[in-house]
């Protein structure tokens, strides 16, 4: 046991120790934010190309930490899916945009009724309670599940566990809607998608960064969109930045986009006065 001791001492990694240390005191802080409440919701407009007008939004988390500021998800959320910390950030998120929600439907700021689009990570989505706490939260909020809609990631459907498939058919049971975030990121494909009840495909921003200027070449969007037609999916273009990518993607036929061209994410106050004026 000596002998053990001794070689672990001497593969000791400072710079590993480093960010050992850096990842508990993440993990420290995140769970001081989930007592202090530090956490916000903004959202970001999702558009219909036809019309130009606001259909619903996306929520998308931030923390607001007592030194740093706004930390990224991009940062934290990877640090709560492994601690585990994600379920009750989730739970709170997803009961935030759903209040949030029903205000805004309250207000008839539009003739059909708006949806929030909210972002479930792969372990929130093999998570047994998660029904329960949907169920809750629907009650809690009187929203209508019709204008919930749940985003995940490729990897929460193709991961093909049982868990996940007894969610998928009680979401559809409900009528909670589904979407596939970042497609055409991960490894499924569109006729192993098709066995789900999914209705929107995201289009990841990587492929509309690509529809540039100088770009005659389209890659893979054109044929991600028709053959999400033809199985009635309809197709959200994300990260929409240059009026060349927007008009590229109406010629194409995409539902619906999203991105900075048409407005940043950002706190309800800011993002509900986008729907009483013209976007573009
Ligand atoms: P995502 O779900 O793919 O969200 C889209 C990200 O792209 C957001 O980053 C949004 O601010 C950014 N974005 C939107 N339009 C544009 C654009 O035109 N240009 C550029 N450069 N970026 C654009 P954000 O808010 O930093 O979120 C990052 C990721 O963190 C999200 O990616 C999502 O995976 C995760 N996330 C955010 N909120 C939640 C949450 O409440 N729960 C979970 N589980 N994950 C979340
Ligand atoms: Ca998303
Ligand atoms: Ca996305
Ligand atoms: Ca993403």
């Amino acid at each position: 046991a000596k002998a053990l001791g001794k070689a672990r001492y001497h593969v000791f990694d400072p710079a590993m120790h480093q960010g050992a240390i850096q990842l508990l005191q993440l993990e420290t802080d995140l769970r001081k934010a989930i007592n202090q409440q530090e956490f916000l919701v903004y959202y970001q407009p999702i558009v219909a190309l036809s019309t130009s007008k606001i259909i619903g939004f996306e929520a998308l988390v931030r923390w607001h930490h007592p030194q740093r500021g706004l930390v990224s998800p991009a940062e934290f959320i990877p640090v709560a899916e492994e601690t585990g910390l994600i379920t009750p950030i989730g739970a709170w998120v997803l009961r935030e945009a759903c209040q949030q929600l029903r205000i805004w439907q309250e207000q008839k700021l539009t003739q059909e009724p708006l949806t929030i689009s909210v972002n479930l990570s792969v372990r929130q989505f093999s998570q047994p309670n998660l029904i329960e706490q949907i169920d809750e939260i629907l009650e809690e909020t009187k929203l209508n599940p019709f204008s919930l809609k749940l985003e995940i990631t490729e990897s929460a459907i193709m991961d093909n566990s049982e868990s996940a498939k007894a969610i998928i058919h009680e979401l559809k049971r409900r009528k909670i809607q589904l979407s596939i975030d970042d497609f055409g990121t991960g490894y499924s494909s569109l006729s192993y998608l098709h066995l789900f009840p999914i209705n929107t495909l995201k289009i990841d921003k990587s492929f509309v960064n690509r529809l540039d200027k100088s770009q005659e070449d389209m890659g893979l969007i054109p044929a991600i969109m028709s053959m999400a037609h033809t199985m009635g999916m309809d197709v959200v273009a994300e990260g929409i930045e240059t009026p060349e990518q927007l008009a590229k993607l109406k010629a194409l036929n995409c539902d619906f986009g999203q991105g900075y061209i048409f407005s940043k994410p950002l706190e309800s106050k800011l993002a509900v006065q986008l729907i009483t004026e013209p976007l573009r």
